[in-house]
């Protein structure tokens, strides 16, 4: 499963494999957006990330995150 993975990558890996964004998704509304990740430190993992993601239409602050890869998932361990 990808999920250790998914959680434990930092934007410092995300930016070094291209991407520059997240998208989120809101658990309760299924609000489906992008968030630009160049503001946040490079050691925020990816699971700070989705800790400080709130869904703006509802307030609902579960929101699945994942980086947006402009070539694919690297498949990185
Ligand atoms: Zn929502």
């Amino acid at each position: 499963m990808a999920e250790p993975f998914e959680t434990l990558i930092t934007v410092a890996d995300m930016r070094a494999h291209g991407a520059d964004a997240v998208s989120a998704s809101c658990w309760r509304c299924n609000r489906f957006w992008r968030s630009p990740i160049f503001a946040l430190p490079p050691e925020t993992t990816l699971a700070k990330v989705q800790a400080l993601m709130k869904c703006h239409d509802c307030g609902n602050d579960r929101v699945h995150v994942t980086p947006v890869w402009p070539n694919g998932e690297p498949g990185l361990q």
